[in-house]
C-alpha cells in the first residue's frame, strides 16, 4: 500500500545503463568544490551531516537553513539521501518550507526507495510535519522522491552523476560515487565495516577506467575503546577506519573523515593521527574543498 506514496519522478532521471560513462577532458569547469555544511555525528553546538556540491547537489540533509543563505538554498537542486537516519534529514524540512513558493522547481530526492517511503511516513507526513511532495498540488510539488538502486547511474543536474553503493548500517543505507567528467568523489554515509561497499566500488572503477577517484568522505564516529558499540550501530572507530582503508584501492587520494561524535571529537582525532600511509584530514563545518 505504502508503494502508492512514492509518485514517479517528474523530471529526467534515468538510469543509464552504457559503462564507461565518465568520459571527458579536463578543464577548468572540471572541478568539483565540497562545502561542508555540517559534519558531525552528534549535537553538541555541532552541525550535522551535509556536503553541498557545486552549489547545487546536496549529499545528506543534516544541516541546510544553519549554514546558507536563502539565495543559496535556493541554488539547490538534489538531495541524495544515503539512509532515514534523522541526524541526516534534520534539515531537510525547514529546509523545503524555506524555499516553497519561491518558484523552484520540485526538489529531487534520491534515495533507496526504503529510505524515501520511510521519510514520507515517519516525517513529511502530515503529522510531523506537512507533506510538502504534495504541497501546493501532486503535479508540481516541493519536493519530488526518486528512488534509486544499487549499482545504476543517475544525474543529480547537468554534468553530476552519481552510482548508490549500499553500505553495511542498521537498516538499508547506501554511499555514493559522484562524478563530474573524470573526477570522482566517494561518499560513504554511516557504515560499519563493509567488504562489499569496496568490493561494488572496485567493480564500478573496473569499468570506467577514465574515471579517477579524487577524494573519500567516509564515517568515523567513535574512538576505538568503543569498539563493540560501533559494530552493534554499523558505525567505525579509527582503527575499524584502517581496516576499511586497507580495502580501498586508490592512490592520492584526500581522505576526509566526518560523522565524529561531538563528544569524543579529541580522542578520535588523536586515533586518526597514529595512522600512517594515508592522507587523513577531519572535516570542519564551513570547509571547502575543490576537486580537478
Ligand atoms: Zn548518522
Ligand atoms: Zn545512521
Amino acid at each position: 500500500m505504502i508503494d502508492t506514496l512514492l509518485i514517479e519522478c517528474p523530471v529526467h532521471v534515468q538510469g543509464i545503463r552504457q559503462k564507461r560513462l565518465f568520459k571527458g577532458t579536463s578543464n577548468r569547469y572540471d572541478v568539483m568544490k565540497i562545502q561542508v555544511l555540517g559534519c558531525f555525528g552528534g549535537d553538541l553546538k555541532s552541525r550535522f551531516p551535509a556536503f553541498l556540491i557545486d552549489e547545487k547537489v546536496l549529499l545528506d540533509a543534516g544541516t541546510i537553513g544553519g549554514a546558507l543563505s536563502l539565495e543559496n538554498q535556493l541554488k539547490i537542486q538534489s538531495i541524495l539521501i544515503s539512509h532515514h537516519h534523522i541526524d541526516h534529514l534534520i534539515g531537510l524540512p525547514f529546509f523545503v518550507e524555506t524555499i516553497y513558493n519561491k518558484n523552484h522547481s520540485p526538489i529531487r530526492l534520491f534515495g533507496l526507495s526504503e529510505v524515501l517511503r520511510c521519510l514520507r511516513t515517519h516525517l513529511l507526513n502530515d503529522v510531523l510535519w506537512p507533506d510538502f511532495t504534495r504541497l501546493p498540488n501532486s503535479e508540481h510539488p516541493t519536493v519530488a522522491c526518486c528512488p534509486v538502486e544499487d549499482g545504476k547511474y543517475y544525474e543529480a543536474a547537468p554534468g553530476i552523476r552519481f552510482i548508490p553503493i549500499m553500505t553495511c548500517h542498521t537498516g538499508p543505507a547506501c554511499g555514493y560515487l559522484i562524478a563530474k567528467k573524470h573526477s570522482a568523489l566517494v561518499y560513504t554515509g554511516d557504515t560499519g565495516p563493509c567488504d562489499t561497499f569496496w568490493e561494488s566500488l572496485a567493480r564500478i572503477t573496473e569499468e570506467n577506467p577514465n574515471i579517477q577517484i579524487k577524494g573519500l568522505l567516509i564515517e568515523c564516529s567513535f574512538p576505538n575503546h568503543l569498539e563493540s558499540f560501533a559494530i552493534k550501530t554499523g558505525h567505525l572507530t579509527p582503527a575499524l577506519l584502517e581496516n576499511e582503508l586497507a580495502k580501498f584501492n586508490h592512490k592520492n587520494v584526500q581522505i576526509m573523515v566526518f560523522h565524529m561524535k561531538p563528544q569524543y571529537i579529541g580522542e578520535i582525532e588523536m586515533e586518526i593521527r597514529k595512522i600512517s600511509d594515508y592522507s587523513i584530514e577531519l572535516m570542519k563545518p564551513d570547509q571547502e574543498y575543490f576537486f580537478d
